[in-house]
């Protein structure tokens, strides 16, 4: 099985995606983590990385096709793989058609309004990187990793000038795929409101229909 999760920024895709390679027992890639893992590391594509991820703006498509290729080309992808935020542009998703046919796209619809709203609840131990969100998943102490007792912050990309950014990119760069996909006939499409459970329920239904 090899699916692409699309949806905006803050849509749940990671969670479902975690879920569904989870399922299928599959890899989860994700380009995002990635970039942030290089960023922690400090390596020069991190490094590259952060300018563009702190402004909410995509990676150059240069930086980001040939790692994805090389990804999937690795052994543990040979029965398929989870993509979580790629392609994010025309450009990689036809750098992607060149090399596979992928069997589906997901899209997990979210309305503007409420990614806001999820996304300005977002925190993150900047230590060991549990997630955490002012609503959903609320640590014991105020402001304090559970796991490790660091004080939590906003990620750079979740404050709120930066996530109208993503949003508007999101709109510009990435929506056109939703289309993309439509015409080759693999599109998915699910409410992203519902619950996380509802909305994998919801994708295996669709993906096995
Ligand atoms: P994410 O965690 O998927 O929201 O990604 C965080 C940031 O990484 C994005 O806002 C982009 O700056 C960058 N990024 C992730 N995936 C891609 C991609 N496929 N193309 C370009 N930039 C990306």
């Amino acid at each position: 099985m090899k699916l692409i999760l699309l949806g905006a920024p803050g849509a749940g895709k990671g969670t479902q995606a975690t879920r569904l390679a989870e399922h299928y027992s599959i890899p989860h890639i994700s380009t995002g983590d990635i970039f942030r893992a290089n960023l922690k590391a400090e390596t020069p594509l991190g490094l590259k990385a952060k300018e563009y991820m702190d402004k909410g703006l995509l990676v150059p498509d240069e930086l980001t096709v040939d790692l994805v290729m090389d990804r999937i080309a690795q052994e543990d992808c040979v029965n398929g793989y989870i993509l979580d935020g790629f392609p994010r542009t025309l450009n990689q998703a036809a750098a992607l058609d060149e090399k596979v046919a992928i069997d589906a796209a997901v899209d997990v619809e979210v309305p503007d309004e409420d990614i806001v709203k999820r996304m300005a609840g977002r925190r993150v131990c900047p230590s060991c990187g549990e997630p955490y969100h002012t609503e959903w998943k609320v640590p014991k102490k105020e402001g304090i990793c559970d796991r490790c007792g660091a004080e939590l912050i906003i990620r750079k990309d979740d404050e709120p000038e930066t996530v109208l950014k993503r949003l508007t990119v999101y709109h510009d760069q990435t929506q056109p795929l939703i289309d993309h996909y439509g015409k080759q006939d693999k599109l998915v499409a699910v409410d992203g409101t519902l619950s996380v459970e509802e909305v994998t329920n919801a994708i295996i239904a669709k993906l096995e229909a």
